[in-house]
């Protein structure tokens, strides 16, 4: 049988190696590399090929696609949101991404992506939140204590300092496990038994539930001069979670405005509502947060450089470590034109 060539064979990292990247790192140590990475993409951000996500919607859910390229690798991400999957014992978001070689076109990292999402999401919101977020805030509401919820306070606390959460969900089950998570971290942790309980004293408010409606998880009068609002929920047309008259009261900013304006909070409002795109925050080229008194909100929905950054990260870490397998998955003849011989010679 033909051995595949080294130059063919793709790295991939399970769940299982995922997972003990994970802790071989530590998570909040990957948390701020994944920041740093994410920060270093968010400043090239005129170089990279970009497009909102291509999306294909269902009653139930959607499943999208995220590419971008930075001319010397391209990366996408496949990933799914059903909110209705959790009481049917699925997850709501799953996600495997790949990275290629633009120059030869092959693959060059192939890995799970779901629990990578909720990492680089977490660390996207850190970042964030490090140049919007009212100077020494320390508490935080988490309101939504899903799969997301744990890795979204680690990030703050890792990345500036958090060092309490107040966790609310419409179901009590979900705090109960965020609480139970979160035990032991460092961080202290209040149960909440409603939002407005939850947003007490938070200078940082983040909402991460998951309904594909236009909910209001924050209405209006819940939101109070100076914080900082972490929207991470709202993702797709007709999915949000913010009433409008807070954004109306906030200065927005966005990843990518083109699709932010088509699954952002910011589908509630007119086509030229006014936006700043962070990455001109990050570059020093447009202001972020200019008074105490400003309500400054993330209007987070994933952009695919976040998951080109996570990908170039894996990429990087995982040289000379045991944390992937090689798969033998690109036919590569000896004679690049034999393909067909190729497969006549395996012939049993
Ligand atoms: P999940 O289903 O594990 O958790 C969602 C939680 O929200 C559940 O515990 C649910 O009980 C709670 N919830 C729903 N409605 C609520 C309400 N009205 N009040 C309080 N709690 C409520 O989902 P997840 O994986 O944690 O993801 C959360 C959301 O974040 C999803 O909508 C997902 O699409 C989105 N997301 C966004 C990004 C991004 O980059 N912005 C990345 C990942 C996930």
């Amino acid at each position: 049988m033909t051995q595949p060539s080294d130059k063919a064979l793709v790295p991939f990292v399970s769940v299982d190696n995922m997972m003990r990247l994970i802790h071989h790192v530590g998570i909040e140590e990957m948390l701020r590399d994944l920041a740093d990475y994410i920060e270093a993409d968010f400043k090239r951000w005129e170089l990279f090929d970009k497009t909102p996500r291509v999306a294909s919607h269902s009653d139930v859910g959607v499943i999208e696609l995220m590419p971008t390229s930075d001319g010397e690798a391209y990366g996408f991400k496949y990933v799914n949101g059903h909110p209705k999957n959790t009481s049917e014992g699925l997850q709501t978001v799953t996600a495997f991404g790949l990275l290629a070689d633009v120059y030869t076109g092959y693959p060059v990292l192939l890995t799970e992506m779901t629990i990578l999402t909720a990492l680089r999401t977490a660390a996207t919101s850190a970042m964030v939140a490090k140049y919007l977020a009212p100077k020494d805030a320390d508490t935080m509401a988490m309101i939504g204590n899903g799969a997301q919820s744990e890795f979204q306070t680690l990030a703050m606390k890792a990345i500036i300092g958090l060092k309490a959460v107040r966790l609310y969900d419409k179901d009590p089950a979900a705090t109960a496990k965020c609480a139970r998570n979160l035990e032991g971290l460092g961080i202290s942790v209040t149960v909440c038994k409603t939002p407005e309980e939850a947003i007490e004293g938070a200078q940082i408010l983040t909402t991460c539930t998951a309904d594909k409606q236009y909910a209001t998880i924050l209405t209006d009068n819940m939101v109070g001069a100076g914080v900082h609002i972490n929207a991470i929920g709202g993702d797709c047309p007709g999915k949000t979670e913010l009433a409008k008259g807070i954004l109306d009261r906030s200065t927005v900013f966005v990843e990518y405005p083109p699709q932010t304006r088509i699954e952002g909070e910011i589908q509630q409002m007119a086509e030229d509502f006014p936006v700043t795109e962070l990455w001109e925050v990050i570059l020093g080229r447009k202001k972020g947060r200019t008074d105490a008194q400003q309500i400054t909100l993330f209007d987070s929905v994933g952009f695919a450089i976040e998951d080109f950054s996570a990908l170039r990260y894996i990429r990087d870490r995982i040289k000379d470590t045991d944390y992937f397998i090689d798969l033998d998955m690109l036919a590569d003849p000896d004679d690049p034109r034999d393909l067909f011989g190729m497969v006549q010679r395996a012939k049993p």
